[in-house]
């Protein structure tokens, strides 16, 4: 199963929709804040602006404009992601092979490891740089031991911390690092950025709705195994009196065990984009995630009650804020579907 949440660690080109606020912060690089929280959701290339900034403070030769050079060792070791003064902290383990498995938190050994790391001397004698994504991925004890550090943070040391939803941050920690809200690209620059990044995405339109317009998002959601999934929801969402919880659960407990969270998690993004249809189609929008099921929305937004329905898209966003937690993804899965078709029992009341 695709990974929904987090994209590659490989650094590309900078998005044309960042071109202008990477410029204005870069050529103020004589401040440049120690710590540096980038905001934003998903998908839109926050963490390629993270290393876009990581490359300038690392390079050997920046431009007057305050951006890298691209061409000096330290640039090329930064594109390879080998730059022995970068450090990128993630949820995510490799073993001995160098295989990615996602973990659930970013836990306090991790940030451990970029407090050492900090207090060394640079290899190439220009700066650190530890690259946090998603910073909301850290654990209590990882976002206390980070606190110490960014209340004294030793010289020359730059944090960037990237987070999708800052609001699950310690306020400590948000109100030590300078915010930097990432940009909204406009909808052709987002179309022609996935045309340039992808191969053969039958829908480009159609992946692009779905993502809400983030185009990193969209690519990822172009993955045939994930629109196999998002199919498979959709149909039995279109037909609530015919959706089994159940049987749900039973497919999801029948992944690989690794794959489940990652599977729930997608199931729930996939929730979350059909019941903010319901509420645009009921409030007599058109729908903006899955245009491809307008008629199906219709009919649904006839039949259910707004309060509930609002509860309901409340509800599935704290469970996503939950993803991590220790029970079973089958049982949330059943449970948030139990409460979906609930939705349009006979008799809900508003
Ligand atoms: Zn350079």
């Amino acid at each position: 199963m695709s990974e929904l949440p987090s994209n590659a660690a490989t650094w590309q080109p900078l998005p044309s929709w960042q071109t202008a606020i990477a410029s204005s912060a870069l050529a103020h690089r004589q401040r440049w804040p120690h710590a540096l929280l980038i905001s934003g959701r998903r998908g839109l290339g926050k963490r390629l602006l993270a290393l876009h900034f990581a490359r300038a403070l690392l390079c050997d030769a920046p431009q007057e404009s305050g951006e890298a050079c691209g061409v000096c060792p330290s640039c090329g070791y930064v594109a390879q992601g080998t730059h022995p003064d970068l450090q990128l902290i993630e949820p995510v383990i490799y073993d001995e092979e160098g295989n990615r498995t996602p973990t659930d938190a970013i836990n306090v050994e991790r940030v451990r490891e970029l407090i050492e790391f900090s207090q060394l001397s640079p290899h190439r004698q220009r700066a650190k740089v530890g690259l946090i994504a998603p910073a909301e991925a850290m654990n209590a004890a990882a976002a206390n031991a980070l606190l110490k550090t960014l209340e004294e943070p030793p010289a020359g040391t730059f944090l960037l911390l990237v987070s999708h939803q800052p609001a699950r941050l310690p306020p400590t920690i948000v109100s030590r690092c300078r915010r930097l809200p990432a940009p909204e690209p406009e909808r052709a620059a987002a179309a022609a950025w996935l045309a340039q990044n992808s191969i053969g995405i039958a829908d480009p339109d159609l992946v692009l709705a779905q993502a809400g317009g983030a185009p990193l998002l969209a690519l990822a959601l172009s993955a045939a195994d994930i629109q196999r999934e998002r199919d498979h929801l959709l149909l039995q969402l279109a037909q609530p009196e015919r959706l089994s919880p159940l049987a749900f659960g039973a497919r999801l407990d029948s992944a690989p065990k690794d794959e489940r969270k990652t599977q729930l998690a997608n199931a729930v993004y996939w929730l979350l984009a059909w019941t903010a249809d319901l509420a645009s189609v009921a409030a007599g929008a058109a729908p903006s995630f899955n245009p491809d099921h307008r008629q199906a929305l219709t009919r649904l937004a006839g039949r259910v009650a707004l309060v509930p329905l609002f509860r309901y898209y409340r509800e599935l966003l704290g469970q996503r804020a939950l993803l991590s937690h220790p029970l079973q993804p089958r049982w949330v899965a059943e449970a948030l579907l139990i409460e979906y078709r609930k939705l349009f029992a006979k008799g809900q009341v508003n």
